[in-house]
């Protein structure tokens, strides 16, 4: 007889009924296939995944949808964009061990893995050779030595992929062998579950988070205010309650959320659930993502707008990822 598996969590369930069928997501929103450029081809090279929960976000009928641009393959990721590169962030030369990347001084980037809950088409990670790069695919130990064997770290960045598209108790595993490094002062988690999956967000990694012996945060992506609902909101809250500090990352996404009221939106609706807004990225320069592009000179203007609008803690520091450069360049 097979030994049973544990039953899945319903965010796994929620995870897997995701839509993966462009021609079906259209249907959902009431587009005709006419309105949009759609590309099997992209969508071959980058499938198409995005949870219903997120879809039901999205606005019917309108084919310029901020939420639908990010997750819709289109003709334009396959026109060529010279300076869009395969590893526009130079991953593969900071890589110190498998699914680890030691390119921040004090932090190790750990590649959890690489799954997703949605696939976001400016990702800068959609070409990163996954299959063989991830620490839980490893096994831990090797990445649990690593960071061991180097006193000068004292963060973990648990990235990805996404990492808690990791089952809690794979969690709970690495954790617990973390947990015994002595020079570990803070855990950080950069997902963007809470906010396209929120039921990910349930009592076993509420109970996961309250036993952790660092101080725990939780950095989530979402680039337009329109990502949050309800049922966001009650998942960032179960979050703080459980003693995480929360800070929000966006892309500055062309057609999305370039100007600057989308933008003060967008902190402002963070703010409303709990969330400082964090970074602002420019674009990294990723093969099939030049569409996306925002200029230095257009993005500093916006910031420059936003700046003078908002209260200073709801304004985002502009920054830029550069290949070797020890942490994110202000613009
Ligand atoms: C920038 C970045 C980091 C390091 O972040 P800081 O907040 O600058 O310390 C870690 N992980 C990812 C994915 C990043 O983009
Ligand atoms: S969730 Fe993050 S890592 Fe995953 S596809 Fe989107 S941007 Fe990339």
């Amino acid at each position: 007889m097979q030994p049973q598996a544990a039953a899945p969590a319903r965010w796994q369930r929620l995870w897997r009924e995701a839509v993966r069928d462009p021609r079906e997501l259209l249907g959902m929103l009431e587009l005709p296939e006419a309105a949009v450029a759609l590309s099997d081809d992209a969508a071959a090279e980058f499938p198409l995944r995005v949870p219903r929960g997120f879809v039901a976000r999205m606005r019917k009928g309108d084919p310029h949808d901020p939420l639908l641009r990010q997750v819709l393959p289109l003709d334009e990721e396959l026109r060529p964009m010279p300076g869009f590169a395969l590893d526009a962030v130079g991953d593969a030369a900071a890589k110190a061990g498998t699914g680890v990347i030691r390119k921040y001084r004090g932090r190790a980037l750990l590649i959890a893995t690489g799954s997703c809950a949605v696939h976001c088409r400016y990702c800068f990670r959609r070409h990163f050779p996954y299959g063989q790069e991830t620490a839980a695919a490893a096994g831990w130990r090797q990445t649990v030595d690593l960071i061991r064997r180097d006193a000068s770290i004292d963060e973990v960045i648990l990235s990805g992929g996404d990492p808690w598209s990791l089952a809690t108790d794979k969690l709970a595993e690495l954790t617990r062998a973390l947990a015994e490094i002595p020079h570990l002062k803070r855990l950080r988690v950069h997902t963007r579950l809470p906010v396209v999956l929120p039921e990910r967000v349930d009592e076993a990694l509420v109970g996961w988070i309250a036993a952790l012996p660092w101080p725990l945060t939780v950095v989530i992506h979402a680039n337009h205010a329109n990502e949050f609902d309800a049922a966001v909101d009650a998942a960032l809250a179960r979050l703080r309650d459980a003693g995480a500090a929360l800070l929000n990352q966006a892309v500055l996404l062309r057609g999305v959320n370039d100007d600057v009221e989308a933008l003060a939106a967008l902190s402002e609706r963070a703010f409303a659930a709990g969330v400082l807004p964090y970074y602002l990225h420019q674009l990294d320069r990723v093969q099939g993502a030049g569409h996306f592009e925002v200029d230095d000179v257009r993005a500093r203007a916006l910031h420059a707008a936003l700046a003078a609008r908002l209260s200073g803690y709801l304004v985002p520091r502009l920054v830029r990822e550069v290949a070797g450069d020890p942490g994110k360049r202000p613009l």
